[in-house]
Order: structure tokens, then sequence, then C-alpha cells
């Protein structure tokens, strides 16, 4: 059974709440792409050399990166080949066979957080300003909280006016610890801030930082101070390190994760407004491109829009209407 097959039987027997989170995210990606390759279809009844050129373009403006793009079009033309396929429409299978091994064959496939089993577990958010930090703390700290664990979130982003108390916002409606001080320098509130998560007994603390890329050397000079801060108290800390980057800015979302990638060790990607783009397809530039995990991908504005990046789910929620 390939496994188109198998995803349609996955998916056609049980209705699970996550996937549905997955296709109305992706609604707009999947509305393109199909739209567009069903003209292509009808346009080329018989696949050709013409179908595939203007097949890698759907792909290329979906965003998935040029080189994968021209990778799956060789494949898909060497399985043309060797599979003796004449239809266009009997390609659809195969496209989304492919564009699945694409992601799975490879290690970069662990989407889970990094669990540290003795004291908290520290997350350090960074990217650059509007992509999305502040939001994707509120709601993994909503998503953890809801599943019995004591989370902390940390102001450190001091530079911007009012962001100390947007994220305290955020954590009275979540309804979790807050630490947090405006004017100050963020190693600082941060060395507090895990002094008394420890001391509260938190499980999980979760650190917003200012994203200023302006000067690289500033914030790498910034980041390195307050990874040796939170060593101090937890020497493996931080467990993870997410760059969080907007999906509706395309290929300057892969600048900022290769710039952020240089800054320091990040540990996973979240991709935020993947319900605002047609442009899905980043998801898998960005393994290409930066050869980071996307970790999480966010899919609205509320407290609930987070998922855990599912490559089954994605790839259902970008083809389901080809399947
Ligand atoms: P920060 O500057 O990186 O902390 O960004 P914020 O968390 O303040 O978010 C900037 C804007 O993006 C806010 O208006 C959020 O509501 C919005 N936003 C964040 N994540 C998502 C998402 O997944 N989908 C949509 N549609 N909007 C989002
Ligand atoms: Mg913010």
């Amino acid at each position: 059974m390939g496994l188109f097959d198998k995803f349609k039987n996955l998916f056609s027997k049980e209705e699970k709440a996550e996937v549905e989170v997955y296709e109305k995210g992706l609604e707009k990606t999947r509305n393109e792409f199909v739209n567009k390759i069903s003209i292509l279809n009808s346009k080329y009844k018989k696949v050709s050399n013409e179908y595939f050129d203007e097949l890698e373009e759907i792909f290329i403006m979906a965003d998935i990166g040029v080189n994968t793009v021209m990778d799956f079009i060789d494949k898909l033309k060497k399985r043309v080949k060797s599979e003796n396929i004449e239809n266009s429409e009997d390609l659809m299978n195969i496209i989304v066979d492919e564009m699945f091994i694409i992601y799975v064959n490879n290690d970069i496939i662990v989407n889970k957080i990094n669990y540290n089993t003795d004291g908290p577990t520290v997350i350090l958010f960074v990217g650059v300003n509007g992509v999305g930090k502040t939001t994707t703390i509120a709601k993994l700290a909503n998503k953890y909280k809801n599943q019995g664990k004591k989370v902390m979130m940390i102001a450190g982003d001091t530079f911007r006016a009012g962001a100390v108390s947007q994220l305290e916002e955020w954590s009275k409606r979540v309804g979790c610890d807050f630490f947090g001080k405006e004017n100050t320098d963020p190693a600082g509130v941060i060395f507090d801030g895990i002094k008394e998560a420890q001391e509260k007994g938190d499980d999980l603390v979760l650190i917003d930082t200012a994203g200023r890329l302006h000067n690289k050397v500033n914030l790498m000079n910034e980041l390195e101070k307050i990874n040796k801060v939170i060593g101090r108290f937890i020497p493996e800390a931080p467990h993870e390190t997410l760059l969080i980057i907007d999906a509706t800015t395309g290929q300057n979302g892969i600048m900022q994760a290769k710039a952020f990638k240089e800054i320091t060790n990040i540990t996973g990607i979240v991709l935020t407004k993947m319900d605002g783009t047609a442009k899905g397809g980043i998801v898998l530039a960005i393994k290409e491109d930066v050869g980071l995990p996307v970790k999480f991908i966010g899919l609205g504005e509320k407290m609930t829009d987070l998922e855990t990046f599912d490559i089954e789910n994605y790839i259902y929620g970008l083809f389901k209407d080809m399947m």
C-alpha cells in the first residue's frame, strides 16, 4: 500500500480534532495548490515536459525551496518513466507520496521538545519583531498548562515598550506564573525569573526576548549573555531555543532562519501565521535551506491555535482535496 492510500485510510476512518486544525489552517495554501493543479491537469491531459515545467512553477510559487522543487520534479519524472504513467491525473497520488518522502527521508523530523526530567525545562524564544514570539509563548503555556504542567513566563523583551505588560496580560489569561520588570536588562530579569521559577517548582520556563536583528554582533552578545545566565542555574539549559518565523514572509523568513542559526544554537522552528498564507510550502523550504526541524506551527491568533508539527497532518492539510 502506497503512502497515498495510507493517508486516505488514516484520515477517513477517524476524525481527529488535530487534523481539522491543520485542514482549516492550511486552507489558503491548499486552495491555491489544488486550483492551480486542477487547471494544469485539464490543460494537459497527458504528462509532458511542458506539464512538468508548469508544475515546477506552481511548487516554486508556494515557497517550496527551488532546489527541493527541482529534486522533486526529477523524482516525479523518474517515476513517470518507470511506472509508465501517461495521464496527469494519475500523477496526483505520486505527488503526495514524494512530498512525504522528501520530508521524512531525513533525521530532521525530531519535532519533540527536549524535556528536563530533573528541574524545570527552559525554552528560549527568539526571532525578529512581530513574528509572533509573545503569542507563541502564550499558546505553548496554555498547551502545557492544560497538560497539568506548572508554567512560568519570563519577560526578557525589556526593549519594546509594552512588551512586558503584553506578556503579563497573557499570563493572566492562561493562568500561569509570570516574572517581568520594565526598564531593566534582559539578563537580569531572566536571572531573577529563573530563580523564582525554581523556588515555585515550575515545570516549564518560557522566556520571551526582544528581536533585534539589525545588529548581528549586539544580538549575538546579548543572547550569549542570556545563555550564560540561564546556564548558571541549570547547566544544560536552555533545553530548547526556538526561532519564531512568520510564514507569510516567505523567503525573508528563510533568510532570518539562516542568520539566527549563525548567531546562536537554534534547536527548532515555530512557523506562525500559516493560516494567513497561501505559501505554506515554506515548511519544506526550511528543511532544505536551513536544516532545522519545525517543531510547532501557529494556525491563528487564539490561544488554542498552535499545533505540534506533524508531517502527516501537514501533507494531508495541503493535499486533502487531491486525494
Ligand atoms: P512578537 O513581536 O514576535 O512578540 O509578536 P507578537 O506575538 O506580538 O505577534 C504579532 C502579531 O501576530 C499579533 O497581532 C498576533 O496576534 C499575530 N499572530 C501571532 N501568531 C499568529 C498566527 O499563528 N496566526 C495569525 N493569523 N496571527 C498570529
Ligand atoms: Mg513580543
